[in-house]
């Protein structure tokens, strides 16, 4: 029974492991998916901020060069004698030409144009007004500055950004700037070639958060001040940053991956929505999460009805063993169980060396019960005398059980012959007061004889001698005339 209780709980155990660890190891694994699904966004946001930085700073350092080509080119003795188309072409060269980048000027300290690389309209047009010029004129250590972006009058509107330096007379005060336009275009038809979601953005602005230009296009971005959070300036200390949050209007968290832009204070934003990012895994999941409910509810189900299934075993089990040791018509202890706890009462009361008295009670005339008011009757008639019996076996140790037949036995440990004797009399009287009529018995009614045995039991006697005494006994009392008691 033990080792069986082990076993159960063993299984158990085993059941209960099992399912713990089927849900461990899905945790773990979606743990880990989702830590490389977020590695691998954070290496492709830097993939591309990495490589999108690379090309605009290659375009603005050859930009940057022809400026500072012009610069020199300006300081070179003899210039104010060449004039005209070949000044043109000796002070402009051909990047100027490019793509998407504008007429290159040269304006004068007081923002007036000297020269442009193209013809520009009138050439009277002052530029003291433009943010280029006054931050040349108002600090020589601005290096390359690029502007805010603005419409360009020249070419109807199209928005552009300047890139400029400052020209210094020989003893550093100011003597102009030299100007370029970007257009942004240029940015746009970059970014049109990347590949990237519908909710991510990629954004390039000033470090002192002016947007320059920001993907998907929207008008009101342009110029518009960039949100920083609070720590934004740590970012820009670093040359490269990362981090998660809600930086535009649209309230959609991102992946922020920023990366300036060397000798230049461009900054490029590329933001990946997070619920992007994740999707894939979320999709997962959704697969991982009920499949691993289903088995660990499957594996607890299992537990459950084999618990139900043992309970239900146990009880059967414990149903039958009542009944092997219980009489089927009286309900009472049966044969089996007066053996055994005869045995066991032996021993005790030899070991303890107390007396161990037996009653033997057998119907009178039964026999001529059963003939003449039926079996059924004689049954009916055995059940109530059992249950007589077993009133009168008071102590939690007697025991009255049925012997076969019409026979019963008491069995009382612990208790005198002459107790035993009191206890028989008050039996034979109850049978009595019964009052079941049998007419074929003396008085009428239903009697009982009983014969009662006593011993303190000695080492190398054996139970059995008890029980033949008690016959013996019960026979002398069927001998002197029934529904009486005798003890030997
Ligand atoms: P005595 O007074 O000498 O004991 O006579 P008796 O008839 O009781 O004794 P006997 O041993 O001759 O008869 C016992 C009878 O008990 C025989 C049998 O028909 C009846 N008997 C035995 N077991 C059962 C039982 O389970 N149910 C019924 N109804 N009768 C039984
Ligand atoms: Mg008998
Ligand atoms: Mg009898």
């Amino acid at each position: 029974m033990t080792s069986r209780g082990f076993l159960h709980r063993t299984l158990y155990a085993l059941a209960g492991l099992v399912a713990i660890g089927i849900c461990a190891a899905a945790v773990a694994l979606l743990w880990i998916d989702r830590r490389l699904t977020w590695e691998s966004a954070y290496t492709a946001g830097h993939n591309l901020t990495g490589v999108l930085a690379a090309d605009i700073s290659r375009t603005l350092h050859l930009y940057g060069l022809s400026l500072q080509g012009v610069v020199e080119r300006l300081r070179e003795p003899g210039i104010e004698l060449v004039k005209g188309e070949a000044l043109r072409r000796f002070l402009f060269d051909r990047s100027s030409s490019a793509e998407y980048l504008g007429a290159i000027g040269v304006l004068d300290e007081n923002g007036n144009l000297r020269y442009a690389s193209m013809d520009i309209g009138p050439s009277d047009r002052n530029f003291s007004g433009w943010d280029y010029f006054q931050v040349h004129r108002d600090a020589d250590d601005v290096g390359l500055y690029v502007s805010r972006p603005y419409r360009s009058p020249l070419r109807g509107g199209d928005e552009s950004i300047a890139i400029s330096r400052r020209l210094s007379h020989p003893d550093g005060s100011f003597a102009g700037v030299v100007v370029g336009s970007l257009r942004l275009a240029y940015f746009r038809d970059r970014f049109a070639t990347l590949s990237i979601g519908e909710r991510d953005a990629i954004t390039v602005f000033r470090n002192d958060g002016v947007v320059l230009v920001r993907n998907p296009y929207s008008l009101s971005d342009m110029g518009r001040e960039f949100e920083f959070p609070q720590d934004f300036q740590q970012f820009l200390v670093g040359r490269e940053s990362a981090f998660v949050g809600s930086l535009s209007p649209d309230g959609v968290k991102r992946l922020h991956t920023f990366v300036r832009i060397d000798d230049t204070p461009l900054v490029i934003n590329v933001a990946l929505a997070v619920d992007d990012i994740l999707e894939p895994w979320v999709r997962r999941a959704a697969l991982v999460v009920p499949v691993t409910l289903a088995l660990f509810l499957s594996v607890m189900a299992q537990i459950v009805l084999f618990r139900r299934e043992m309970r239900l075993r146990r009880a059967f089990e414990a149903q039958l063993e009542m009944q092997a040791k219980t009489d089927g018509l009286t309900a009472i202890p049966n044969r089996r169980t007066f053996d055994e706890t005869l045995a066991r009462e032996w021993q005790s009361a030899r070991r303890d060396g107390y007396p161990l008295s037996l009653l033997f009670l057998d119907a009178d005339q039964f026999k001529r019960y059963n003939d003449r008011y039926g079996h059924q009757e004689g049954d009916e008639l055995l059940k109530a005398m059992a249950a007589t019996f077993k009133k009168n076996a008071r102590r939690p140790r007697d025991l009255a059980a049925r012997y076969g037949g019409e026979e019963f036995v008491v069995l009382l440990p612990n208790t005198s012959r002459q107790r035993a004797i009191g206890i028989a009399e008050t039996i034979r009287r109850a049978i009595l007061e019964l009052g079941f009529p049998h007419q074929d018995n003396d008085g009428g009614v239903v009697t009982v004889s009983i014969g009662v045995a006593t011993a303190v039991p000695k080492a190398g006697e054996e139970p059995s001698a008890l029980v033949e005494a008690a016959d013996a006994a019960v026979y002398q009392a069927k001998k002197s005339g029934r529904n009486r008691v005798v003890a030997l």
